[in-house]
């Protein structure tokens, strides 16, 4: 028998690869929330503004589950894994063997340890019912002071502005996104913000929430108080590795798995964000994006069965803020150059990083069909002469650069 905690995107699309390569025995999916398995991006974005139907947001058919012989259950939480024994323990007692275990416990927002931050109408983005309850928020209008400067926090931002409401963004950083793009590239995401009417206040610690019953006003550690009808905090999220830390899996920034995402608990895989991977060009990494969910849970299913091939995805994210879309490739952990291609005041442009003159991660702003030719220029030196030069095709770059040259 194959388990697999965790019924959300990668959880589901490893239970689907399980019957599609052929695993014919009992195939248990279990997940804490009500819900079967959905997609979280649409929660910030269309969904959110009311502009998308909840059914889109589904990762099957209702129907999809029993067809395949999935043994789905929703409102089913974990509580205990006792590896040696190859046991799951349910809330309520029940014990559950399996021969095969997948764990895709995601992820969870982290909380702010501030006074006021259980107040009502202070908003934390994981769930349908979070996205529900924000967007009840949304419908009302009035002021949203949004905590954190991240993906989650400029979406929530943009789509908040996009309904009408007035909106405050307060982030330590200098800029929004700075620790993924940098202070020129996250520059450009601050005017965007800022021409669209978002009350900047950046280099900013939030000290309380603060209101009698409901959250009213924040207060900074400066002693500013802002007036406020909600808050949203996205201040990033941690991975739920308390099963595996409990069973004495190893546990470092998520569950540490190898090339083939094989936990140190043998038979026991992670996958999504929880797992922390060691990928073969880019170290050990935890990738919070949906596409990772979305190849690491089928690559976790053949690695089950067996295969032995590990799981070699350059990382790659998308991001919708106003009329602004953008895909991001690759991973800079650290760059000492940036190039620009096109005119980031126009908002169709393409920004590379680098290190050491080889590109580590590309990301193109409205700029549609190239994040495939990008992820083929990163880890390849590139004359950043020519990745800046328009008129020099993308594709003749990365042809170039898989022939070794540059
Ligand atoms: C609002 C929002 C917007 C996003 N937008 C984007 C975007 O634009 N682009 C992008 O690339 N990524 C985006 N992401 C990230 C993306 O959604 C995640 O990377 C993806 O959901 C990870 O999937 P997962 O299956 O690994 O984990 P999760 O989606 O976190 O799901 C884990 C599931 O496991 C369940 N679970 C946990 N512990 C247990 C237990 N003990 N027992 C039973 N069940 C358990 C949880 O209840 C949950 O349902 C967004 C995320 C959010 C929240």
């Amino acid at each position: 028998m194959f388990v697999i905690v965790g019924a959300s995107l990668a959880g589901a699309k490893a239970a689907e690869t399980l019957r599609e390569e052929g695993f014919d025995g009992r195939l248990v999916l279990l997940g804490a929330e009500d819900e079967r398995p959905y997609e979280r991006p649409p929660l910030s974005k269309d969904y959110l503004r009311g502009e998308a139907e909840r059914a889109t947001a589904y990762v099957h058919d209702a129907g999809f589950y029993a067809d395949h012989d999935i043994e789905l259950r929703t409102g089913t939480a974990v509580t205990g894994l006792d590896a040696g024994a190859a046991e799951l323990v349910l809330e309520g007692g029940e014990r559950l063997g399996y021969d095969r275990l997948l764990l895709a416990t995601g992820a969870e927002p982290r909380r702010l340890r501030i006074p006021g931050a259980d107040l009502a109408g202070v908003h934390l983005l994981r769930t349908f019912a979070d996205s529900d309850a924000l967007r009840e928020r949304l419908d009302a209008g009035g002021r949203l002071v949004v905590v954190g400067a991240g993906w989650i926090g400029s979406e929530v931002a943009a789509s908040a502005r996009q309904r009408g409401m007035d909106v405050t963004m307060v982030a330590p950083e200098a800029v929004p996104l700075e620790r993924v793009l940098g202070l020129e590239v996250g520059g450009i995401y601050r005017d965007l913000h800022r021409d669209h009417g978002v009350d900047l206040r950046m280099e900013a610690g939030v000290a309380a929430f603060e209101g009698d019953g409901r959250v009213e006003r924040v207060t900074l550690q400066d002693g500013t108080a802002i007036a406020c009808d909600a808050v949203v905090v996205g201040a990033g999220a941690v991975p739920r590795s308390g099963l595996a830390e409990a069973a004495g899996l190893e546990v470092e920034n998520g569950v540490l798995v190898d090339g083939r995402l094989e936990t140190s608990g043998p038979g026991i895989f992670a996958a999504g964000d929880v797992a922390n991977h060691l990928h073969p060009a880019f170290g050990r990494l935890r990738v919070e994006h949906w596409d990772n969910a979305l190849h690491q849970g089928p690559a976790a299913a053949r690695a089950m069965l067996g295969a032995p091939e590990p799981y070699t995805r350059t990382p790659y994210f998308f991001s919708d803020q106003y009329d602004v879309g953008m895909e991001y490739s690759g991973f800079a952990a650290g760059w000492d150059r940036v190039v620009l291609r096109g005119d980031p005041a126009t908002r169709e442009f393409i920004a590379f990083w680098l290190a050491g003159g080889r590109v580590v991660a590309g990301m193109n702003v409205n700029v549609w069909d190239v994040a495939e030719t990008i992820g083929a220029l990163i880890g390849h030196p590139i004359d950043p002469r020519r990745l800046a030069d328009p008129g020099v095709p993308l594709t003749e770059l990365s042809t170039v650069s898989q022939g070794g040259a540059s």
